[in-house]
């Protein structure tokens, strides 16, 4: 059974390695031993462009080994312990630090199940100087800190390029790491009761862009290469976590792009990283740029009020054949008090403008369960997708999803209230049974209302998230059921 284990593990993570290319060499040999691990899929992890960095500037570090590690290579493969490190099949079990990268709050569910498989206390107070010590990071971490103050030894709530570095300093120093740590601006050390020191300076995107440096076939942009084009957004939408965690906004200059594209000759199709790319002050001279060295362009994300016909004509060009827009809800009201109104006139003469250059798909994004949301907010987003679909050329073309409105702590809308869950079936049967009659021109899909809660709840718990997570890890071991627990839910 074990060696049929490590068996099934071995080809599945070397028929994924053979699917990736390396632009940095990786030392997985070092004094200090880091296993970096990314809570969900391998073509998640791959596309993320914070767990690439840390996994970038450890690889840079002198002296420290680092290895990737994923619980779950493929949707359909959740891993059974033992778990091993990618890169060479090492135990999880023997590094001397686990590194973890939260991207999304949901991901915290799989603390149990990993620790739990690895014989590692839940709460930090339990554990000893023999066991590993944990470190957590990313963006969830920025968003709710608190909730991991007694599973975690350290946390990086703030950027790695300007955090990192010194914590690498002060881990080579493992008599003093963690005193060294706590003084570090960024990091936080919960058993030393000291609060987090503000970073004094971010990261200058234009000094060190971040890129994915391993490119995979199997990554989430279909095998492009994926580069950062913009931190933070300039907008103020009300429910939005991104625009406060990665300020101030910082954007790549074209010719920084263009030195990038020339030490990667061989980039033929990109991703183009950036919470509202079309906010770029330069994205036409980009765009531009990208059409005339004939290189894809894999971001589909785009601001309907900045599509200009020349700049659909040069998206087409670059490959695009897809848009995504996020009109969010078709009320004016609701769009008012989300800080993005909407010109809905404009908008569909825009839908017709994607179509008539050629565009073959378009997607939709909306937010039901908006706080205030009554039964005319929701006909009129009815109506407003009725007007979307008259505007489209013919079946097959147009897609909605509905994601249900979380409030998020440090947004604006944080201490707005979340629908039960009997207003979030409500809203979507009425939505479902509405837009089934435009079933043979519209596709939809609609978020659980079940995952909705889970997010909210994991983003406003407190430190005693470590009590519950201690249960649950006892409930794996006795019941061995590290995979069905943990990973079940992997739905991407
Ligand atoms: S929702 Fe998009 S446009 Fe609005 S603030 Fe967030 S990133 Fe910016």
């Amino acid at each position: 059974m074990g060696l049929r284990h490590r068996h099934t593990y071995e080809s599945l993570a070397s028929s994924l390695k053979a699917t990736e290319k390396h632009y940095l060499s990786t030392c997985t040999a070092g004094s200090l031993s880091v296993a970096l691990i990314y809570p969900n899929l391998y073509s998640l992890g791959m596309s993320n462009l914070g767990y690439l960095t840390v996994h970038r500037l450890l690889s840079a570090a002198p002296g420290v080994a680092v290895e990737r590690f994923f619980p779950a290579l493929a949707t359909e493969s959740p891993l059974d312990p033992p778990f091993y490190s990618f890169e060479t099949g090492r135990p999880l079990g023997d590094f001397s630090i686990l590194m973890f990268s939260f991207s999304y709050e949901g991901d915290f569910d799989k603390i149990p199940g990993i620790f739990a498989a690895l014989g590692i206390p839940v709460l930090s107070e339990e554990r000893n100087r023999h066991h590993p010590l944990m470190i957590a990071g990313g963006a969830a971490v920025a968003s709710n800190a608190p909730a991991l103050s007694q599973i975690f030894d350290v946390l990086v709530p703030g950027e790695a390029e300007t955090t990192l570095p010194p914590m690498i300093d002060a881990l080579m120093r493992r008599d003093t790491q963690l005193e060294e740590l706590a003084n570090l601006p960024g990091v936080w050390v919960p058993a030393t009761g000291k609060e987090v020191i503000a970073p004094r300076t971010m990261h200058d995107i234009n000094s060190q862009p971040a890129y994915a440096h391993i490119v995979s076939n199997k990554n989430a942009f279909g095998g492009a290469h994926l580069i950062e084009l913009m931190r933070g957004c300039p907008r103020n939408c009300s429910f939005c976590l991104a625009k406060v965690i990665y300020q101030p906004v910082r954007s790549l200059q074209p010719a920084k792009l263009a030195e990038w594209l020339d030490q990667h000759p061989e980039c033929s199709d990109l991703g183009l990283v950036a919470p509202s790319l079309f906010d770029h002050p330069q994205i036409e001279e980009i765009f531009n740029m990208l059409a005339q060295r004939n290189v894809r362009i894999r971001n589909s994300s785009v601001k309907w009020e900045k599509l200009q016909p020349q700049l659909l004509e040069i998206l087409r060009r670059s490959g695009v054949t897809g848009l995504t827009l996020a009109p969010e809800t078709g009320s004016a009201r609701l769009q008012a008090a989300i800080n993005k109104p909407m010109n809905e006139s404009r908008f569909i003469e825009c839908v017709r403008e994607i179509f008539a250059t050629g565009f073959e798909q378009l997607k939709l994004y909306f937010v039901a369960c908006l706080p205030g949301e009554e039964q005319q907010d929701l006909e009129a987003t009815v109506n407003f997708i009725n007007n979307v679909v008259k505007a489209a050329p013919s079946a097959g073309h147009l897609s909605a999803a509905f994601s249900i409105f979380v409030p998020k702590r440090h947004t604006l809308w944080q201490q707005q209230t979340i629908s039960t869950q009997y207003e979030m079936k409500r809203t979507i049967k009425f939505l479902k049974e509405e837009l089934n009659k435009l079933s043979k021109q519209l596709k939809t899909s609609f978020a659980s209302p079940q995952e909705a809660l889970r997010q909210h709840w994991l983003s406003h718990v407190g430190p005693e998230l470590a009590i519950e997570y201690a249960r649950e890890a006892k409930e794996c071991r006795e019941n061995r059921l590290f995979s069905r627990n943990q990973f079940s839910a992997l739905e991407f």
